[in-house]
């Protein structure tokens, strides 16, 4: 598990809103969000970054994806549409070097994205 603040929340070091777990993947409130609904689903087996995952990763990356559209589907987002985001490195916005889903939803998104 690598050493980063969602390593943390996985180990439940420091406090999150989680509203998703399975053996897999946990889910929790971002601390800062930029939609109404903004959900972090992270594999509990970390990943840096998108660049680092390889072929023996595609069944969990998949089991991660999988879980934030069955999220939304529960919740409900599915009707409206819901945005699902995953940033890789500097350019691509990422700050916590633990991979992980952004779900965004309550709102209708804009594109192209900032
Ligand atoms: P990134 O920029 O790496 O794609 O996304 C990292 C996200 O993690 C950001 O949206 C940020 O608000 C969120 N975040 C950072 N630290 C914490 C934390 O300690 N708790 C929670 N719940 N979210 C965090």
């Amino acid at each position: 598990m690598g050493d980063t603040i969602f390593g943390k929340i996985i180990r439940r070091e420091i406090p999150a809103d989680i509203v998703y777990e399975t053996n897999d993947v946990l889910a929790f409130r971002d601390l800062n969000p930029q939609a109404p609904v903004h959900v972090l689903f992270i594999p509990k087996r970390a990943i840096a970054t998108l660049n680092d995952a390889t072929a023996a990763d595609a069944e969990l990356i998949g089991k991660l994806v999988l879980a934030a559209a069955d999220y939304a589907k529960r919740e409900g987002f599915d009707k409206d549409g819901y945005r699902t985001v995953i940033n890789c490195n500097e350019h691509g916005g990422q700050t916590v070097f633990h991979l992980h889903v952004h779900l965004l939803a309550g709102r209708r998104m804009t594109w192209p994205p900032g």
